[in-house]
């Protein structure tokens, strides 16, 4: 039989990284098994749903690389795949129960309820619903909903001394049946309730795993319970420990960026937060832990997922990411980056020529940061080389008043005015020459020259940040890249800032 494996979101907001972690262990075991990955709306919360909540968490896992078999806008056998549309199907059963007397009318209102909750956590009792409408004459029943009362559908939980069920996870897992209070199945206002709908959906789809997370563990005794009144087989079923923050509480908007959403607008790469996703609560083996999603599917076991919860940690998740931007192929890179140098100011439309140039720089800072997005900070020296401002760094200034500094800076304008602009061959000459006219070198020799040519202390390695300086003098306007001042306009404005003659 094939495994068929579901993920089912909640359209009320943005993917957080702990479902979406749960969407891809799914999804890892149906590529594993070779079986199935649906996708279900959970959209019966009409009032806390949203279309744009549900576009945005489909988009999110497309970009996760988690594409679907089944579900929102790939049509199956076992459709439609969202709940709202799928109101017959749970009224049809919800009835079959009824006339079954394994669910009954409750027209307890929420008042009456909220007493009876506060009356028995007063008495020590479990809080669960005392059945107060299961044994209402069938009589009273027809005549309150004849004169138009409404009434909620609850499920007639039978007398069971305990539910027990095998947890791919968490082993075998037993629950007392008499805290399992009779749940409402149909809602007053006809929407079914989400354990009578998952169960519903779940059997209809032929769902053979529920991997969820372990917030959903309470549930299963009252969905199992379902399945053997409507008259089917259950899934078998796996609870992931919750996804934590650095304090050990369930990871949450407190704890910071915690969306897909937000992770993928500050230039996360998919297949690093998918590679670290898979890394919270399983472990491929072997010595090496970044590896290709379908290198995670073929090793992936749900039975191997630990039974702890994990923590969150975005400094390893920046680390992975490192690891796939180094890796990135220049076209891929260049596609990235683009809108990052656009909204840095350093770019608009670049031409062929431009966005070459772009690519180049681009790999040159790859290395030095975490996220795409921080690409243009390392090359802001390229783009904003303004001696005034250099200057009035009292440290950069007093490093270039030394003598040596002076002579260094001296001796950099003037072989400058007489060189070609500067490449890579280019560099190593003016090094020389450099070391022959000032007779400095090391740090003495190199530090004055990174001042004078980038404006900075600190920075990329010369031998890349020079000649990327002078290819960029070189463009042409018109390229889209914003202008930059070539070494030896540097060196001349920063030798004449200092009174060198
Ligand atoms: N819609 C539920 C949620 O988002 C999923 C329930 C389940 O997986 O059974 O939490």
């Amino acid at each position: 039989m094939t495994m068929r494996f579901r993920f089912a979101p909640s359209p009320t907001g943005q993917l957080h990284v702990g479902n979406a972690r749960t969407a891809l262990f799914n999804w890892l075991a149906a590529r594993n098994a070779g079986g199935a990955f649906v996708v279900r709306i959970e959209d019966t919360d009409a009032e806390r749903s949203s279309s744009e909540s549900e576009a945005g968490i489909l988009d999110d896992l497309r970009w996760l690389g988690l594409a679907w078999q089944e579900g929102p806008g790939v049509d199956g056998a076992h459709g439609p795949y969202r709940q709202s549309e799928r109101l017959e199907i749970y009224r049809e059963h919800a009835q079959e129960l009824l006339g079954r007397g394994a669910a009954y009318h409750c027209f307890c209102s929420a008042d009456q309820l909220e007493s009876d909750r506060r009356a028995a956590v007063a008495a020590g009792r479990p809080a669960s619903y005392p059945g107060t409408c299961r044994a209402l004459p069938a009589e009273d029943v027809r005549r309150r909903l004849e004169a138009g009362e409404r009434a909620a559908l609850r499920f007639a939980v039978p007398e069971v001394g305990q539910v027990e069920f095998e947890d791919l996870v968490r082993g075998t897992v037993r629950f007392s049946g008499d805290v399992i209070g009779d749940p409402v199945i149909v809602r007053s206002d006809g929407r079914p309730a989400y354990n009578f709908a998952v169960v519903v959906d779940d059997a209809l789809m032929q769902i053979s795993h529920v991997v969820r997370g372990e917030d959903h563990i309470s549930n299963t005794p009252r969905q199992l319970l379902l399945y053997e009144a409507l008259g089917f087989t259950p899934p078998t079923f796996a609870h992931l420990a919750l996804v934590m923050g650095p304090d050990h509480a369930p990871l949450s908007k407190r704890h910071g960026v915690t969306s897909v959403a937000e992770y993928r607008a500050r230039g996360y790469l998919p297949e690093a937060l998918a590679n670290y996703l898979a890394l919270l609560g399983w472990s491929p083996g072997g010595d090496d832990e970044i590896l290709p999603i379908e290198e995670l599917a073929r090793r992936f076991r749900i039975a191997d997922v630990g039974r702890s919860a994990s923590v969150f940690d975005p400094e390893k998740l920046a680390w992975v990411n490192r690891h796939y931007m180094k890796a990135l192929p220049h076209d891929r890179l260049l596609e990235l980056a683009t809108p990052s140098f656009a909204a840095a100011g350093f770019a608009t439309g670049p031409d062929g020529a431009g966005s070459a140039f772009l690519g180049e720089i681009a790999s040159l800072a790859v290395d030095a940061v975490d996220r795409v997005e921080q690409i243009p900070g390392r090359l802001r020296f390229l783009f904003e080389f303004d001696v005034a401002q250099a200057l009035a760094d009292p440290e950069i200034r007093r490093e270039v008043e030394g003598v040596d500094a002076m002579r260094v800076i001296g001796a950099l304008a003037t072989e400058l005015a007489a060189r070609p602009r500067i490449d890579g061959d280019g560099f190593r000459e003016l090094k020389t020459a450099m070391r022959t006219a000032t007779g400095c070198k090391g740090r003495a020799l190199f530090h004055p020259i990174r001042v004078a040519l980038t404006g900075r202390s600190d920075g990329m390695e010369l031998d890349r940040a020079v000649p990327a300086i002078d290819k960029g003098a070189e463009l042409p306007s018109g390229s889209g890249v914003r202008p930059i001042l070539g070494c030896r306009e540097r060196a001349a404005a920063f030798a004449k800032a200092l009174g060198i003659e």
